[in-house]
């Protein structure tokens, strides 16, 4: 059986305080029965109070992103070694803003991969087509290259370090969402792509997460596509009744 998760990512959202209340309001609304991994991601500053905070629930904190050296003059840079020295053994990477944004590219994050799987941390690896791909119909040609470019250079053992996240960048923050099936046809061929470099033990265990303007009200439709193990999520994770909600749909 494959890990189910819910990841949410606050992006640049939640001063200190807001940080500490909206923790609190996870921790009483989150089910606490459920089999199923729930991961938040807050801001750089708010990562160790997180940790202390959570250290007796079922959330996990992860970091939203990391360089790829242990240090060194990259100011304004966190590394892998600061991320574990406050607790945090998870990141997100290649995340489409920082693709699009801060102009990182496949070969960059695949350098982040590598010092973060040196360290034995996990990666949630983001990935996903723009409209325009989409509308030229080359979405499968551009996520194959994504994961090749920006993954595929792991080890075999490695991929118990791997989260994948498949957020079309047209569905980020824009409030149109994949349909349940588009989402499973492309969760679906990306779990052969894995299968055909990497064999099935690992295409069939590793989770595939959906990202894209997930909500309470479309969560369980998309949550019940086989392929689809989960879910990343942006807006929807600064409310804990929405995001408590979207964990009530797996
Ligand atoms: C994201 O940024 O990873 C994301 C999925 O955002 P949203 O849920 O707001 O579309």
């Amino acid at each position: 059986m494959r890990t189910k998760i819910v990841a949410g990512n606050w992006k640049m959202n939640k001063n200190d305080e807001e940080t500490e209340d909206l923790l609190n309001d996870l921790i009483d609304k989150l089910p606490s029965d459920k089999e199923i991994r729930i991961i938040v991601a807050p801001t750089f500053v708010n990562l160790q109070s997180a940790v202390e905070h959570l250290q007796f629930t079922n959330i996990d904190v992860a970091a939203q992103n990391m360089h790829q050296s242990e240090n060194g003059a990259f100011t304004g840079e966190i590394s892998a070694d600061m991320l574990q020295s406050v607790g945090v053994n998870i990141v997100i990477l290649g995340h489409s803003e920082r693709r699009a944004i801060f102009k990182e590219t496949d070969a960059t994050i695949s350098f982040k991969v590598d010092a973060a799987i040196n360290h034995d941390m996990t990666v949630i690896f983001c990935f996903g087509e723009e409209l325009k791909d989409r509308q030229a119909g080359n979405q499968f040609n551009i996520v194959e290259n994504q994961l090749r470019d920006g993954l595929f250079q792991i080890e075999a053992k490695s991929w118990e370090n791997i989260i994948l996240a498949y957020e079309p960048v047209w569905a980020i923050g824009t409030g149109e969402t994949a349909s349940p099936d588009q989402a499973q046809e492309m969760h679906q061929f990306i779990r052969e792509t894995v299968r055909k470099s990497f064999g099935s033990d690992i295409a069939e265990s590793v989770s595939i997460l959906y990202g894209g303007s997930v909500k309470p009200e479309n969560a369980k439709e998309i949550f019940s596509k086989p392929d689809v193990d989960g879910g990343l999520i942006g807006g929807a994770a600064l409310k804990a009744s929405d995001f408590a909600g979207i964990v009530n749909g797996i």
